[in-house]
């Protein structure tokens, strides 16, 4: 049962190079299955999330932070009525595109490619693996992904101007992505917020009390939770209240959704797309609160002190290796090398930076920077 304006996938765009259907995975659940099929996808497992290997390997890394989100994004969409096999998909692609260490790797990729006169962004860099560098298929580059999929890759968390990029003008950027696509941005902001809280308690770096007082939601389900169970260790109370507030995120998400989407007087898919606005939302009161929660992760966790200097360690191997690739190209793999020759050299040692996993680049800078003495001294 979809909801009328939920993606069907009989009505699918296609992919780029047309391929017989299979007998029974339809379209989205053959995109969903190459996506957990991708070498990029099993990367996820050596990158950092938040917090690097060094800290505790039950802590999340970027797969299991995908596993999360695929998991909330699951139960909302089937509450919807959306098409939860292209949202199982979307979620499960969405960070495919994020560069070792996280976001201060980013940000250092980032501001290297800027001083050559181009930039790096996560989405866009999805979208070159799944349409160029994963090679699994004799009969063509890239997972060859159905247009959907693809299009939810670029506009999930973010609107591209179209005039800006007109590269991306198959992807309808001046229409809004379908609901199943929305949904995958706040799925994922409620997946990290409750988790980041969770690991950053769980490594000490934030105290119960911190916690309790800097986000009034989670205080008040931890005094429900104390209540109930007023015997039991602290930590079993602190998941009792985590695990409620996620639910009640979640929940929210889906009823002001529902809400959205009958005021709009949404129909049908072109409806949804046509909108000036997304349609996926929270209600003003949970926003508050989730809003509340990330601006004490900022200010507790994400630029704790505790973690700076693996962030400036981070940032500063991929500055050195960017340099040093673009100085030394001879030293990039030979497939670089011959892309190179079509596409600007910056552009290629960000491609080959981003796709390497946190262990993988601290491997090449020991052999590249390190052992030849370009590492400047440490502060
Ligand atoms: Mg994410």
């Amino acid at each position: 049962m979809f909801a009328d304006y939920a993606v069907r996938v009989e009505h699918s765009r296609g992919r780029r190079y047309p391929e017989p259907p299979h007998p029974y995975r339809n379209d989205f659940q053959r995109d969903r299955d190459r996506v957990i099929h991708s070498r990029a996808f099993r990367r996820l497992d050596s990158k950092t999330q938040v917090f690097t290997r060094r800290y505790s390997d039950h802590f999340r890394n970027r797969l299991t932070h995908t596993l999360e989100v695929a998991q909330i994004a699951r139960t909302i969409a089937a509450q919807l009525d959306l098409n939860v096999d292209l949202v199982e998909a979307l979620a499960l692609v969405h960070d495919v595109g994020h560069p070792p260490f996280g976001h201060a790797g980013e940000k250092a990729l980032d501001s290297a490619m800027r001083e050559h006169g181009y930039f790096f962004d996560h989405n866009l860099h999805a979208l070159r693996i799944v349409e160029d560098f994963e090679l699994r298929y004799a009969a063509f580059r890239g997972l060859n992904l159905t247009f959907e999929v693809r299009e939810g890759i670029i506009k999930h968390s973010h609107d591209y101007d179209p005039e800006q990029f007109p590269e991306l003008a198959e992807y309808l950027l001046d229409q809004r992505p379908p609901v199943e696509a929305q949904l995958i941005d706040l799925a994922d902001e409620i997946a990290y917020t409750t988790a980041d809280l969770d690991d950053g308690y769980e490594a000490h770096l934030l105290s119960l009390e911190q916690i309790r007082s800097g986000v009034p939601g989670f205080d008040s389900l931890f005094q429900e939770a104390d209540r109930k169970w007023p015997n039991v260790a602290e930590k079993l109370k602190f998941n009792e209240a985590l695990k409620r507030m996620l639910d009640s995120f979640v929940n929210d998400l889906i009823g002001a959704t529902q809400m959205n989407i009958q005021k709009a007087g949404v129909h049908n898919l072109d409806d949804v797309r046509t909108r000036p606005y997304r349609l996926v939302s929270f209600s003003a009161d949970i926003e508050k609160q989730r809003r509340q929660a990330k601006s004490f992760l900022y200010s507790t966790l994400y630029y704790s002190p505790a973690l700076d200097s693996e962030k400036r360690e981070g940032e500063r191997v991929i500055r050195e290796l960017f340099e040093f690739w673009m100085q030394n190209p001879d030293s990039l793999p030979s497939n670089y090398r011959e892309k190179a020759e079509i596409e600007p050299l910056a552009r290629i040692v960000c491609d080959y930076v981003a796709g390497m996993t946190d262990n993988y680049i601290y491997e090449q800078h020991q052999k590249y920077c390190v052992g030849l003495g370009r590492q400047p001294p440490r502060s």
